[in-house]
C-alpha cells in the first residue's frame, strides 16, 4: 500500500515482501557506471580460459571512465552482490553474470517477432500442418486447421497448440524446425525440474497443484475452463514467482520410467535440442498420453502413456508425484 505521508521512496514502498536486500540491488544498479561496469566484466569473461578477471587498470580502460577515485567508489558498490575481488582482479558473482545474461539473452531481439511459419510437422488433433509464430517472448506452435488447444480469450495466438517461453536468443537458429524443437525441448526440461520442485529461474522450491476443471467437455475446446486438457498441473516458485502450467501427461515425458518405457520400444528421448524428427516423434507419442481424473478430493490423475501397443500407467497427486507405476 502507497502512503502519501510516508517517507519511503517509490522502491521501498514497491518493494512488498522482497526484501531489504532487493532494495540494496536495484539501488546498486540504478547508475550507467556501474551497469557498465557489469557488461566490461561480462565482455572480458572467456568461459574456460582459466583466468577471468580484470585487473583495476584493466577494467578501467575497459569502461574509459576518467577519475579513478570515482571509480573505485562505483566498483566496491558492485562488490557485495554483483562483483567479486580476487587476488587477480576484479569478475563477476553468479548473479552478476545472471543480471548481464538478463539482458544479453534479448540482444538486439526484444522486439522480435517471427510471422507465422509452416514446419514439417502435423497437428496431432486434426492433421493439418502446424506453423510456428513468436510473440511477446514465447514461441507458439499454431494449427490452423483445427483452432488449437485454448480459447479465443486465452492470451495465446489463435490457434495455439503449445505455448512456451522462450527467450529471443533461442532464435538463433538457422531453420523454423530447430527452433520449434529448441522450444519443446526446453519446455520440457523445465517441466521436468518444477515437476521435481525446483525452480529452473532462481533455484528456490516450487509450489505444485492440480487445477481440474469439474464441468469439462470432452469435445473440443471445453466452455467452463477454455482448455481441451481437464487437468492441469501448475507450478509457481516460492521465491521469484516464476510459473508453469501444463498437461500432466505431457509433463511427465522425462519421468525415468516413462524415458526408460520409450527406450526399450525403440525410442530415445530428452537429449538433443535441435533434433527435431526425435522431438516431432515424443510429441506424437505424447499425444497417446491419457489422463483420467480418478478422484477429485484429493486430487489423483491416472496417467497412461501408449507406445507401439504397450501400455504404462502412472498414478499422480496434486503435487505431481507419482504414486504407483503399472505396467
Ligand atoms: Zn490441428
Ligand atoms: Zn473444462
Ligand atoms: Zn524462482
Amino acid at each position: 500500500m502507497v502512503d502519501a505521508n510516508s517517507t519511503e521512496s517509490p522502491l521501498e514502498a514497491a518493494a512488498g515482501t522482497a526484501g531489504p536486500h532487493v532494495i540494496d540491488a536495484f539501488k546498486v544498479l540504478s547508475d550507467e557506471t556501474r551497469l557498465a561496469i557489469l557488461l566490461a566484466l561480462w565482455d572480458g569473461y572467456e568461459p574456460f580460459a582459466g583466468d577471468d578477471a580484470l585487473s583495476f587498470s584493466e577494467l578501467l580502460d575497459r569502461v574509459d571512465y576518467d577519475t579513478s577515485g570515482n571509480f573505485s567508489y562505483h566498483l566496491q558498490k558492485l562488490e557485495d552482490h554483483f562483483v567479486e575481488s580476487t587476488p587477480e582482479g576484479y569478475r563477476l558473482k553468479q548473479a552478476g553474470h545472471k543480471i548481464v545474461r538478463a539482458v544479453i539473452a534479448g540482444r538486439g531481439l526484444t522486439d522480435a517477432t517471427l510471422e507465422p511459419t509452416e514446419i514439417d510437422a502435423d497437428c496431432t488433433i486434426c492433421g493439418e500442418p502446424l506453423a510456428i509464430a513468436y510473440e511477446d517472448e514465447h514461441l507458439y506452435t499454431i494449427c490452423s486447421g483445427c483452432g488449437g488447444k485454448f480459447g479465443a480469450d486465452s492470451e495465446k495466438l489463435p490457434g495455439t497448440v503449445m505455448g512456451f517461453a522462450f527467450d529471443p536468443a533461442g532464435l538463433a537458429r538457422p531453420t523454423a524446425e530447430e527452433i520449434f524443437a529448441a522450444s519443446v525441448f526446453r519446455a520440457m526440461q523445465k517441466f521436468t525440474m518444477q515437476m521435481g520442485g525446483l525452480c529452473p529461474d532462481c533455484s528456490g522450491p516450487v509450489d505444485s497443484s492440480m487445477n481440474i476443471c469439474e464441468e469439462h467437455s470432452p469435445n473440443g475446446i471445453c466452455s467452463n475452463c477454455g482448455r481441451r486438457d481437464q487437468v492441469q498441473a501448475r507450478w509457481v516458485c516460492t521465491v521469484c514467482k516464476n510459473s508453469g502450467h501444463g498437461p500432466p501427461g505431457g509433463n511427465l515425458v522425462l519421468h525415468p520410467r516413462v524415458v526408460a518405457f520409450y527406450a526399450d520400444r525403440g525410442l530415445d528421448i530428452g537429449y538433443d535440442a535441435t533434433d527435431f524428427e526425435t522431438i516431432v516423434e515424443v510429441l506424437e507419442a505424447m499425444s497417446n498420453h491419457d489422463q483420467e481424473v480418478v478422484s477429485a478430493e484429493p486430487p489423483r490423475v491416472r496417467v497412461t502413456v501408449r507406445y507401439r501397443g504397450d501400455e504404462l500407467r502412472l498414478l499422480i497427486d496434486e503435487s505431481m508425484n507419482v504414486i504407483t507405476v503399472e505396467d
